[in-house]
């Protein structure tokens, strides 16, 4: 793998506190985000029934098609609209994203808390709510709210790690990682390499990919851009804007040619 080297970045002292209350943040909403679905799974365990195993079933498979369309939303929309000094929005998701295109090998180099810290801030919240408002065990009929929204949240809170995954050399990942790509359980290297190649405008699902051909099959992004477009009356900042001109060159001779994954 061409491992490019990560630009130092120049950081002030207000800039360094700023991070680290950031990243205090982050690892209270992963802990915060970890004992809730832990709850929720000896909830499950200690309130069991046999009535419940379809509608468990049921919860759990379309939890896991709905955090791949909300992945490759909020994909779509930091990849095509607002930029990195868009309000709150724009240094914590869209300018991860925008980066990303530029050296998609520096996510490999980010630990646990960087690459998942920021969703489980954004799902910690309604992870709190699902409990409040859909609590296990406690006279509700079925369990189906509660096990779709804490499995929907628990996958979208995986979701980077998956992608950090995805563009990691495949021999370092453990057998059990490959295989889950294989079968396409998580985003799998050769899918999501489809998306590197500009100009950056599919396969946007990152949590297991599984919607990324129905969505570009039915022009689900293009009628989407347009729209948005037309309500806001504003022009979309595609991400090729946010690159270098050495890069887009060189992107754009890959684009000549035929599809190829990852450079891994
Ligand atoms: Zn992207
Ligand atoms: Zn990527």
């Amino acid at each position: 793998m061409n491992q490019r080297e990560i630009r130092p970045t120049l950081l002030t002292a207000s800039d360094r506190g700023g991070r680290n209350h950031h990243r205090i943040f982050e690892m209270a909403a992963l802990l915060c985000a970890g004992f809730l679905l832990a709850v929720s799974a000896l909830r499950l365990a200690d309130h069991f029934e046999a009535a419940w195993l379809g509608p468990i079933l049921f919860a759990g498979a379309l939890a896991y098609f709905a955090a791949d369309l909300v992945s490759g939303l909020v994909h779509w929309a930091c990849d095509r609209f607002g930029s990195p000094n868009t309000p709150f929005l724009g240094e914590n998701f869209i300018a991860p994203f925008r980066e990303h295109h530029r050296e998609p090998e520096a996510i490999t180099q980010k630990g646990f808390v960087e690459v998942n810290g920021n969703t489980a801030i954004a799902l910690t919240p309604i992870l709190i709510l699902v409990h409040v408002s859909l609590p296990l065990g406690t006279g509700h009929s079925s369990p189906f709210g509660h096990i779709f929204m804490a499995s929907l949240c628990g996958w979208l809170i995986a979701t980077n790690q998956f992608h950090k995954l995805a563009h990691q050399p495949p021999n370092t990942n453990s057998p059990l990682i490959r295989w889950l790509q294989r079968k396409q359980l998580i985003l799998p290297q050769i899918h999501h390499g489809r998306h590197h190649r500009a100009p950056f405008d599919r396969h946007y699902c990152i949590t297991n990919g599984r919607l990324d051909p129905w969505l570009e099959k039915l022009g689900v992004w293009i009628h989407l851009e347009a729209a948005l477009t037309r309500l806001s009356h504003t022009r979309n900042e595609p991400a090729e804007n946010f690159r270098s001109p050495a890069r887009r060159l060189e992107s754009d001779r890959h684009a000549a040619s035929p599809a190829r994954p990852l450079d891994l």
